[in-house]
């Protein structure tokens, strides 16, 4: 008999005796008896989760008076084990295996071989199934494919006979107990609350089939709908709206059309399961070979598996969205894969607390949005969504890269003190506020902060920053379901600069592309780019499109009417692409003095510089420009040819190499003299010790995330400038690898805390 005919059969019967009248104890003893016959086996047992203990509920086999007497902790013995790791058995000896615990009053000792399945409810196991047998044989896989479907329908059953009470339902067996996961400190900070998918996990609550044929039709349904999603998200961008990258992206489509997946889901169907069961029992058998693969890069690729087989079964259940949508009922620590910037933005700021990545790099966007959100987030998560369970409570340490996940009482308490010297030092940093950075010889060093969106200058005057040094405006369109129209542009930048008062802000006209994709303008971003970071984006794009940098010109001239007015122009590659842009400036001032519109009363120019090939002209450039800022993001992506958004490049270039401080004390001797304005604006200028790296080349000017700023400020208020200068001078004449632990050695003993 075929897997899924038995699997048919039992299932046949099992639904009858479910939907009897007899009371629950006498179905569980009918369902022991109905599995062993089809199967052919000895004994069957079931066992369930009872006040923590797994208890013998039923039995066709082993003495009747060890029911409701033979009970196993959680991890004890052969049922413990399955339970606790959800875990297949399949052994020959059973008294063989380590884990074996005897029980004389249940008289298993005639049989020989032991094979047993989790019962698994919502994501939890809650029990086990187990036959026995006197022969010392290994059970068939097809026997094993037929326990672990008939463990399946045996799941919704219990759980609807009130077999299992709720409370042991929603806490289950496996991996119960607290775990500590380790991961990349992406964005500093403490958080506390309860996890919640990004993607959400769909519960399954109906696994026998009414009507085999429709089930299968909504399968097929399901397949074509997710085939043109993927198709979509292929074609629309290459490196995909939510954050996924093109390789992913080309391993969903690789599994979307694979024939293999449909025909197993298909037979799940032919067992008698819905579609939501079939499309859950075929990835289950897909966990239970990941655990056995030892290649990371076939793991990865199985959960690209695991991804698209959620998606699938979203679709098939109809429920569509993230957690977003739905939205944040308490403080929330977000669980994910990867997430786009767009995607994060749509989170509640008031819940979200944390974000925990199993991707995730320094400097791609969505960590750049979350560090000006102040959400702590940790990355690099091996693991991570095998572990964590929807409503766990996770505390996060991202300063030290640790989540702690279902904590015991004295995590908490520690972290309780944590909360408290977090606030402390907050509030340390807040009495910064209105103190200004002097060095301590004397120098007045330009404090200001990193903004893109309204909301983001609530934070100027509570951190005392002195403006804000990028306003990087494509945040709005990133935000937008559409272009933004003129008028909603100029809106905000009046409101921005109105919130600025007296304080300068630098616009950056549009850098769309890379890794900040826009879905109405994926036709002009990545249709032909093979490599976005270094395409068709930012200003090249602009310059292209016209239309949108002017209209992006008009509003800013308009918004900073009366005003002194700052724009800087991202990704100039060449000196005459800076012209070409100003000029689209002027054309529009132009127009706007014809018409006697009020202009601003003053206009400054920039250009960002993030593309080495632009520091090699700074002759050409200098007199052209009022300011220029470095984008270290961008710089050292293509310095080191390492997209910054590759989680796999995420740990091995640093910011203190010596060829990136090298380039960037060229660029600062360079601009000497020029009456330039040399600032930094990557990220890398908001971390203490990278800080000190570039006070010490000859940096003046920060403009960094607002919750650096005190952090920064105080940093500065330590520093003796042509002491650190003398140090750098003479770590790069001879440097190491990376010079951070003898800067880190020299900071502390001159009593600057970099941490
Ligand atoms: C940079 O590249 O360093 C930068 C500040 O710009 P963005 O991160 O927006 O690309
Ligand atoms: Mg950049």
């Amino acid at each position: 008999m075929s897997a899924a005919a038995a699997a048919r059969q039992i299932l046949t019967q099992l639904h009858e005796v479910m939907a009897s009248r007899l009371h629950p104890q006498a179905k569980l003893d009918r369902v022991v008896e109905v599995i062993g016959e089809v199967l052919d086996s000895e004994v069957c047992s079931i066992y369930l989760l009872r006040e923590g203990m797994l208890e013998l509920f039923a039995t066709r086999g082993l003495e009747q008076s060890a029911v409701h007497v033979t009970q196993l902790a959680i991890g004890e013995g052969l049922n413990g084990i399955i339970a606790e790791r959800s875990e297949t058995l399949n052994l020959a000896e059973a008294a063989a295996h380590p884990d074996f615990a005897y029980r004389p009053e249940t008289g298993e000792e005639k049989f020989h071989s032991f094979a047993g399945v989790p019962i698994v409810y919502r994501e939890r196991a809650i029990g086990s199934l187990c036959v026995q047998h006197a022969d010392p044989r290994r059970y068939e896989d097809i026997e094993i494919e037929t326990l672990q479907t008939v463990a399946m329908v045996l799941s919704e059953l219990i759980a609807h006979a009130g077999l299992v009470d709720d409370e042991t339902a929603a806490l289950g067996a496996a991996a119960s107990g607290p775990v500590m996961l380790q991961g990349l400190t992406l964005v500093k900070g403490i958080a506390g609350g309860s996890a919640v998918y990004h993607q959400p996990r769909v519960h399954i609550d109906h696994v026998v089939a009414e009507d085999t044929e429709a089930e299968r039709q909504r399968v097929y349904l399901a397949f074509d709908k997710m085939r043109d999603q993927i198709d979509t998200m292929a074609s629309q961008a290459e490196f995909g709206v939510g954050g996924e990258h093109v390789d992913i992206l080309q391993t969903y489509k690789m599994f979307a059309y694979d024939e293999g997946w449909g025909r197993r889901i298909n037979e799940a169907i032919d067992a008698g399961l819905t579609a939501e069961a079939a499309i859950e029992r075929v990835q289950q058998r897909t966990r239970m070979r990941m655990r056995e693969i030892d290649d990371p890069l076939l793991a990865d690729r199985m959960h690209d598996l695991e991804d698209l087989s959620n998606r699938l079964l979203r679709i098939v259940s109809g429920q569509l969205g993230t957690a977003a949508t739905q939205g944040l009922k308490r403080d929330t620590i977000l669980i994910a894969r990867n997430l786009g910037p767009a995607e994060l933005l749509e989170y509640d700021r008031r819940r979200l607390k944390g974000v925990i990545l199993e991707e995730g790099s320094l400097t791609a966007h969505v960590v750049i949005v979350a560090r000006a959100m102040g959400v702590p987030v940790i990355g690099r998560v091996r693991g991570l969504r095998g572990i964590v369970r929807e409503g766990d409570e996770i505390l996060v340490d991202a300063d030290k890269g640790i989540a702690h996940v279902r904590p015991v009482q004295q995590t908490a308490d520690l972290f309780a003190e944590r909360f408290a010297q977090s606030r402390q030092r907050q509030a340390a940093y807040a009495e910064m506020r209105d103190i200004e950075p002097f060095t301590r010889d004397g120098t007045r060093i330009q404090v200001m902060m990193n903004a893109g969106l309204r909301d983001d200058l609530a934070a100027l005057p509570l951190v005392g920053a002195d403006g804000i040094g990028l306003f990087r405006t494509e945040f709005q369109f990133l935000v937008s379901a559409t272009l933004p129209a003129r008028e909603r542009q100029t809106r905000l930048y009046r409101d921005v600069l109105e919130a600025a008062g007296e304080k300068p802000v630098i616009f950056r006209t549009v850098d769309i592309g890379g890794d900040k994709a826009v879905p109405y303008l994926d036709s002009v971003t990545s249709e032909h780019d093979e490599n976005p970071a270094m395409g068709w984006r930012a200003l090249r794009l602009a310059l292209e499109r016209e239309g949108l940098l002017k209209a992006q010109a008009r509003s800013l001239l308009e918004a900073a009417a009366g005003r002194k007015l700052y724009v800087m122009f991202p990704m100039v590659s060449e000196p005459w692409e800076f012209d070409a842009a100003k000029a689209v400036f002027d054309g529009q001032l132009a127009f706007l003095k014809a018409r006697k519109k009020p202009l601003p009363e003053a206009i400054r120019y920039g250009a960002m510089l993030e593309v080495p090939a632009l520091a090699e002209v700074l002759d050409q450039l200098l007199p052209k420009v009022s300011f220029l800022s470095v984008g270290t993001n961008d710089l050292t992506q293509f310095l080191f040819a390492a997209d910054r958004a590759n989680p796999k490049l995420a740990e091995r270039y640093d910011w203190l190499s010596p060829a990136i401080l090298r380039f960037l004390a060229r660029l600062t001797q360079g601009t000497v003299g020029s009456g330039v304005d040399l600032g930094i604006c990557g990220e890398m200028g908001g971390r203490r010790l990278e800080a000190l790296a570039l006070l010490g080349l000859g940096f003046r000017r920060f403009s960094i995330t607002p919750v650096a700023v005190g952090p920064i400020k105080e940093l500065i208020r330590k520093v003796d400038l042509p002491q650190i200068e003398e140090t750098m001078k003479r770590l790069l004449a001879s440097p190491t690898a990376s010079i951070r632990a003898e800067l880190q050695a020299w900071a502390e003993s001159n009593g600057i805390d970099t941490d």
